[in-house]
């Protein structure tokens, strides 16, 4: 069973400018980034898609600076925690920090790697050994998906040879989009910025908006942020360290009459992306979020969200326990 990190060539830039020009130099298609590791490198160790040339960021001092409405993208979890920067200006980060993997890898992991982290399945999460057996998937070495293998094309069951449907797993990723988080991005054709809502789409294997070779620099808030009510709700088999198999994210805003001025959704782990309702829930603008729209909205969220058996916990169960974790966290944004 290959368990070992395979051979790389390790390289350690001090500036964004000489990270970008490293991977212009090996190709996207050569090189991976590297923040904490905490995925990237048991994915290298597992065989599932490692490349040649390893570009390390935690050099790039820029990368670790917190301000109240930008976090670098190499700062780690457990700086987002225990900061008193993110505790006035945005607390709900700092208790999603506190709520991924263990403390153990909160010390290691970064908020850049878990936005931009990769998608997740039984069938793709394994060792080279164990998906030896199967013949492999779309996702790394093989040609055939394990979880949808027929889909329908032109009326036509077929054999699904081209689309992934892992999951997104991001803990950060539903609570970044609902703030209204922008992603700074630097890459061989220049720099730009993405808002977070944009940035993830159904593709288990591209998974993001991100051109070749782009890397991500910060994140940005917008002023706004600052004053929402936020909250997160993780499902998860084991509270000690495991990934969400759900993840219920959603800030509000209320005027002096407490009807809704802001109102923002986003569902996790149920799809290749984090889905956002906030087209959805903007209907509830200007009226207050009582039991009735509490109720409405959860089960809108239960019949959109369609899970499939790519992680830990069955999806008619993820799929029920999506409203009911929506009724709970809409409930206590209200109060
Ligand atoms: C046992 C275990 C439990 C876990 N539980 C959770 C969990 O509950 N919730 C959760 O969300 N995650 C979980 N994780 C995954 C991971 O630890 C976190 O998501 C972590 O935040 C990833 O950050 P990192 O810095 O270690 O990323 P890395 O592993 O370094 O990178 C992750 C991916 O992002 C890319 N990347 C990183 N930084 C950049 C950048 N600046 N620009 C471009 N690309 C970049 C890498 O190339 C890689 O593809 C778990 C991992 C383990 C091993
Ligand atoms: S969903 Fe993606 S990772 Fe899972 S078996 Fe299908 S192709 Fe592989």
């Amino acid at each position: 069973m290959t368990m070992l990190l395979p051979q790389f060539e390790l390289h350690k830039p001090t500036t964004v400018e000489e990270a970008v020009a490293l991977v212009k130099k090996f190709g996207s298609d050569k090189s991976d980034f590297l923040a904490g590791g905490s995925d990237l490198l048991c994915n290298y160790k597992w065989g599932l898609n490692a490349r040649p040339n390893v570009i390390a960021l935690n050099g790039i001092s820029s990368l670790h600076t917190i301000e109240p409405l930008r976090l670098g993208a190499c700062v780690k979890l457990h700086e987002i925690a225990s900061s008193e920067t993110v505790a006035r200006s945005l607390p709900v980060l700092a208790y999603v920090a506190k709520k991924v993997a263990s403390v153990l890898i909160q010390e290691q992991a970064t908020i850049g790697g878990n936005a931009l982290l990769d998608t997740r399945c039984h069938f793709f999460n394994q060792s080279y050994f164990w998906r030896t057996s199967l013949g492999y998937c779309l996702k790394a070495d093989g040609t055939r998906c394990h979880v949808v293998p027929k889909i329908k094309r032109d009326g036509q069951l077929v054999e699904n040879g081209n689309e992934c449907f892992a999951t997104n797993c991001s803990d950060f990723a539903p609570v970044l989009i609902v703030l209204g988080a922008e992603y700074e991005l630097a890459g061989p054709k220049g720099t730009r910025k993405v808002k977070a809502s944009e940035f993830y789409h159904h593709d288990g294997r591209a998974r993001f908006v991100k051109e070749p070779g782009e890397m991500l620099v910060a994140i940005h808030f917008p002023e706004r942020a600052k004053t929402l009510t936020a909250g997160y709700k993780k499902l998860r088999p084991r509270e000690s360290w495991d990934f969400p198999s759900l993840g219920v994210a959603a800030a509000i805003a209320r005027d002096g009459k407490g009807k809704l001025e802001h109102f923002a959704l986003s569902v996790n782990a149920v799809d290749t992306y984090p889905i956002v309702f906030n087209t959805h829930v903007n209907q509830y603008l200007g009226k207050q979020l009582d039991d009735g729209a509490i109720d409405a909205i959860a089960e809108h969220v239960k019949t959109t969200v369609q899970p499939k058996l790519t992680v830990p916990m069955e999806p008619g169960y993820r799929k029920k326990m999506a409203a009911v974790f929506t009724r709970r966290l809409l409930k206590e944004l209200a109060v």
